[in-house]
């Protein structure tokens, strides 16, 4: 059986301008887009375009004030807050992008995984948005799973190299969200918060340091028992990423990782999605030391071809 993906309607139409006026994609946004062209002519995937979802999903976490914004354009500090900039197609990718991450929770909790080619917005808080993401996908879908009662607790489990500081502030105070993020790099606007009982905010700072605290973070997954896993998988920690990278992080090490992840969902019957993670490239002046666009979508299809060997 194809593994189902999920990819949402209108993201290539969020364009990106630069000091000199041309329009372009984001690395970000150009990823997904490759990433789908990708996959979408390998037959073990199964790729369903999500369109025409109502922003009012996104008010599972996010301000009026704030929807409002997304919405309309207006307010445009708030509008532009993720450093992506305003433009119709903005607030409509991103609910699709939303209603993604349901749609494949959904999939997964009868199939046992499934996909999005589409982002976690980590950084997305409820009041704005920050890091490139307008919205928390991640924070989004763990609501709705809760609120529709379709899982009694959940895991989110982001090894984005970035503190999810979008994600540990909206589940906070959720005990049936186990919430771990091993992280390495932050920005002075991204609030931090406290650790709790379910909320596990590791830094590492080593490829050593990493794989240990790896399956520290695997242990506490089986003791929580969750019923779902989330899983942001971040291309960034790789060792030449434009924005992020562990020193060592290679290619191989991003396979080995991926294989460990989907291998544990499996050995324990805990249904996962995989959602697109961070993972950043320099694709106009591309050198020796940065990953070029081609390279990162090479990395993130590792990942779903790591999904696609759970089904084998
Ligand atoms: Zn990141």
């Amino acid at each position: 059986m194809a593994v189902q993906l999920y990819y949402p309607d209108q993201i290539e139409n969020v364009w990106h301008q630069s000091q000199t006026g041309e329009s372009y994609r984001l690395d970000i946004v150009e990823k997904l887009v490759r990433l789908k062209d990708t996959l979408s002519s390998d037959q073990k995937f199964q790729i369903t375009t999500v369109t025409d979802t109502p922003i009012e999903v996104l008010r599972l976490v996010h301000t009026p004030e704030y929807v409002e914004a997304l919405r309309t354009g207006q307010s445009p500090e708030l509008a532009n807050s993720s450093g992506l900039l305003w433009q119709p197609a903005l607030p409509i990718a991103y609910a699709n992008s939303a209603q993604c991450l349901m749609q494949a929770a959904s999939t997964a909790l009868q199939v046992g995984s499934a996909g999005v080619i589409s982002s976690g917005g980590h950084h997305a808080v409820p009041g704005r948005g920050f890091g490139f993401n307008p919205v928390n996908e991640l924070a989004i879908a763990a609501k709705h799973l809760l609120n529709t009662q379709k899982v009694s607790k959940l895991a989110i489990f982001d090894l984005d190299i970035h503190y999810a500081n979008g994600t540990n502030t909206i589940l906070h105070d959720e005990p049936r969200v186990l919430n771990i993020d091993i992280w390495n790099k932050t920005l002075p606007q991204w609030q931090p918060v406290e650790d709790t009982n379910t909320l596990k905010q590791v830094f590492i700072d080593s490829m050593d340091s990493y794989w240990a605290k790896l399956d520290e973070a695997l242990k506490q997954l089986i003791d929580f028992e969750p019923e779902i896993i989330l899983y942001h998988s971040g291309m960034d920690v790789f060792e030449n990423d434009r924005t992020g990278g562990i020193f060592g992080f290679k290619e191989s090490k991003i396979k080995e990782r991926e294989e460990k992840v989907f291998d544990f969902s499996k050995k324990n019957k805990i249904p996962i999605v995989l959602v697109v993670g961070g993972g950043y490239a320099h694709h106009e002046t591309p050198t020796s030391t940065e990953i070029s666009l081609q390279q990162l979508v090479k990395l993130h299809t590792i990942s779903f071809e790591s999904l696609a060997s759970l089904q084998s």
